[in-house]
């Protein structure tokens, strides 16, 4: 039993449950992961670290620059500078004069880990159903606890939210508003090479077309980088196609691409490793404007927060809407 309980340590679970816990609350935040961070997701392959999802952090808003600025770890500042290609960002917005942009040489997980601190998270735990009684409302994970609180806070993809909403007619409602929401999935490939990180023209390149809309030097965010490592993301439109595609066939033609547009050296990695995230980024014609709460007859409170309830996108979104649900929990926001 704790006050709040929260459901997803990405970037919006840790921003909500460190706002609520600052403010007396006792929260405990459950993931499914091994680590935290979610899609601000940094792997180490050999040592050497690797983003693999979000790969590089922007915006303009005070409070997420200010949480960026308060990690004690070395950071990039202005990363990327070099930019090539004609293609377009999924942010364009990460590259306007008002915006800051910054990486960090260990990995984006740094910021989530600095989220993280002083909280109670629960990793490798995964809920998978929900039941309202007596006042509480009570999250059963997939190796049998139960967690129960007054208050229940989502901080997934909706359609994950969406699914564990689904066998609680009382949550009919905010189900139906999720389902507005539309999510791209995104295919991406880690490729290392063998040998020392010679510079490469850009640190980032968005070609105009194609399979690849990202093609991203990882390696020049490391310190001293052993291995030159690439990460290449696919565009939503060819992700959505390809969804069910082998990850053997997917790392085929993300290769085939990145030889054509840098290379044959591109083509012949000694390591690639494909992953597809099912729910990359929220399509921004279908977001939503704040995050939700609903309080239902008996006393327990449902929020919900994530990239999809703020305007801006992203993991800046994340942040603002967990920071602001969290007010409209406590109560200071109530508009
Ligand atoms: C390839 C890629 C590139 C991106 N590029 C950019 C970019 O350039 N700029 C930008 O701003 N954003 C970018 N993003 C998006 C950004 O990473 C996300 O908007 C942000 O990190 C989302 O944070 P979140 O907390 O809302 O969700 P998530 O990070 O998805 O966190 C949700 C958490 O919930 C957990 N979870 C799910 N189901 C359960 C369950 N049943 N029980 C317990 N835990 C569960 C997951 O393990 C996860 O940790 C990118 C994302 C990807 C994948």
């Amino acid at each position: 039993m704790a006050d709040i309980v929260v459901i997803g340590a990405g970037l919006a679970g840790l921003a909500c449950a460190g706002a609520l816990a600052r403010s007396g609350a006792d929260v405990v935040v459950l993931d499914k992961g091994r680590g935290v961070g979610g899609r601000c997701a940094t792997r180490r392959i050999e040592g050497q670290p690797v983003d693999h999802g979000l790969c590089f952090l922007h915006g303009t808003d005070a409070a997420f620059l200010a949480a960026i600025d308060a990690v004690d770890a070395e950071r990039i500042p202005g990363w990327p500078r070099l930019v090539a290609g004609r293609g377009t960002p999924c942010h364009p917005t990460a590259f306007d004069p008002s915006s800051r942009r910054v990486a960090f040489v260990d990995g984006v997980n740094v910021f989530a880990k600095h989220l993280a601190r002083g909280l109670d998270v629960r990793t490798n735990t995964k809920v998978t159903n929900l039941s309202l009684d007596d006042g509480q409302i009570h999250a059963a994970t997939e190796d049998g606890a139960v967690f129960s609180a007054h208050t229940l806070v989502f901080a997934l993809p909706v359609e994950q939210t969406s699914a564990l909403l689904a066998p609680v007619p009382a949550l009919a409602g905010p189900r139906a508003l999720l389902g507005t929401v539309c999510t791209h999935p995104c295919w991406t490939l880690i490729a290392r090479y063998d040998g020392p990180d010679d510079p490469l023209d850009a640190e980032i390149s968005y070609p105009p077309e194609g399979a690849l809309q990202l093609v991203v030097h990882d390696s020049s965010k490391r310190r001293h980088p052993r291995v030159r490592t690439l990460v290449l993301q696919a565009r939503p439109s060819w992700s959505a196609r390809n969804l069910e595609l082998s990850a053997e066939a997917v790392t085929a033609i993300l290769l085939a691409e990145a030889a054509a547009l840098l290379g044959p050296w591109a083509g012949t990695p000694s390591l690639a490793v494909a992953h597809r995230w099912r729910h990359a980024r929220v399509d921004r014609g279908t977001g939503l404007a704040a995050p939700y709460r609903l309080a239902l007859p008996g006393g327990v409170r449902i929020g919900i927060a994530g990239e999809a309830f703020d305007p801006v996108g992203g993991a800046e979104a994340a942040f603002r809407s967990g920071q602001r649900l969290a007010r409209r929990i406590g109560g200071e926001d109530r508009c």
